[in-house]
């Protein structure tokens, strides 16, 4: 069993990471402040085809469909030095690129896909309702089928690069099947009429990415505009939720790696007592810990990843390694602000952004359906 990234493999972290330590991380802290991503990073992550890394170049991505382990490393990177860019990319590519690609037909590709893989447009996945979260089989936005069209009434809550979103995958309620609801995943143009954003969340952390309430008051979407078959929500749900627990797996791994990596620094840079506090043991046990849950959420999302790219079933691989990889970047973010003391909590210094954004990921994709 080799372990080891090949060299393609090797040189995407190599790029990305002096790409997301050039752009992305000297405006972070700024994003932060201001609850909002900056555009001249939009700009240069299309540059880069970050915004389709996923999809195959034909459909105007980067080719990294069937290598998904480098589209993890490229999601790891990017979420090591922000969190808000490593979820926007994380849903954009994960639950809404992916899955246009992978379901959708030929004209949906060439209608949705070519434009969300680009970065032209942002896309959304849009499940959660205000009475349907863990549960999202409590789905209760509607889409009633008129003519040739079905027309969508309800609400979406906590929907990612919501309120930036062109392009969103909506799960919606086309009837009942005995005592389950049956769902149906359409494909939303947000330039329609009765479609609008509602609250932006004012949220504890991935303050610059996105967040919001979307409200549909008859929006009319063509048939053709269906994800698979009507019907097939459920599936497909579930499908893309283990693809998308592989890349909130990957940019929690890049945060517990970060918080990593800012303690190691500053243990070796503060003294106490005479000397450095990395010379404690106590500070020692707690990077050993951290060092530990980096490593072992690394194996179990890249193995997600692998097994994903050599056609075994990976679900329970990907929910595993999202777990893991959520828990060591929370309980990672919390030993690194011990570490730092009260300049833990200061702004001046990344961890205390770092323990604000960890409580993202072991809320996302714990919907069961
Ligand atoms: C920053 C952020 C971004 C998000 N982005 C998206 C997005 O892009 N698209 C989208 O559709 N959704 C998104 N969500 C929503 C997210 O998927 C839901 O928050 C999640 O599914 C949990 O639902 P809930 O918040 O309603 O919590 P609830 O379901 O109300 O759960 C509350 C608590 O009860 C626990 N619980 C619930 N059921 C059980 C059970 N059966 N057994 C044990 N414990 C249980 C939960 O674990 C949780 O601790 C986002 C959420 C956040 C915070």
């Amino acid at each position: 069993m080799d372990f080891s990234l090949n060299e393609k493999q090797k040189m995407i972290r190599k790029i990305t990471r002096e790409f997301a330590e050039e752009y992305i991380a000297p405006v972070a802290e700024e994003s932060d402040q201001n609850s909002e991503l900056n555009p001249i990073v939009f700009e240069k992550m299309k540059e880069m085809n970050y915004f389709g890394s996923c999809i195959p170049e034909e459909y105007g991505g980067g080719g990294l469909h069937n290598d998904t382990i480098s589209f993890a490393i490229i999601t790891e990177e990017i979420g090591r030095v922000d969190a808000s860019w490593g979820i926007t990319t994380s849903v954009h590519c994960g639950v809404c690129a992916y899955p246009l690609y992978r379901f959708g037909t030929e004209d949906q590709k060439q209608k949705f896909l070519i434009d969300v893989a680009k970065g032209n447009k942002i896309g959304a996945f849009c499940l959660t309702e205000a009475n349907a979260g863990s549960d999202a089989g409590g789905v209760q936005l509607t889409a009633e089928k008129e003519g040739d069209e079905y027309i969508l009434n309800g609400s979406k809550i906590f929907a990612t690069n919501g309120g930036i979103a062109e392009t969103l995958l909506v799960v919606a309620k086309t009837g009942e099947k005995g005592s389950r609801k049956e769902l149906t995943i359409f494909i939303v143009d947000t330039n329609t009429p009765g479609y609008s954003v509602g609250v932006k969340e004012d949220k504890l952390g991935v303050r610059a990415s996105n967040t919001s309430e979307l409200v549909f008051d008859n929006v009319r979407v063509p048939e053709e505009n269906i994800l698979g078959q009507k019907g097939t929500g459920f599936k497909l749900g579930l499908q893309i939720l283990d693809y998308g627990r592989i890349t909130i797996a990957a940019q929690c791994l890049g945060l517990a790696q970060a918080c990593l990596e800012a303690s190691i620094k500053y243990a070796n840079e503060r003294e106490q007592f005479g000397q450095k506090i990395a010379r404690f043991q106590g500070i020692q046990w707690k990077i050993a810990d951290m060092t530990t849950a980096v490593e072992s959420a690394r194996l179990l999302t890249y193995k997600a990843a692998w097994m994903r790219d050599n056609g075994m079933d990976y679900g329970l691989a990907a929910s595993m390694a999202k777990l893991v990889a959520s828990e060591a970047a929370m309980k990672g973010a919390h030993q690194a602000v011990q570490i730092h003391g009260g300049y833990g909590l200061m702004k001046a210094y990344p961890v205390e952004r770092y323990f604000r954004d960890a409580k993202m990921g072991e809320y996302l994709a714990i919907s069961a359906i």
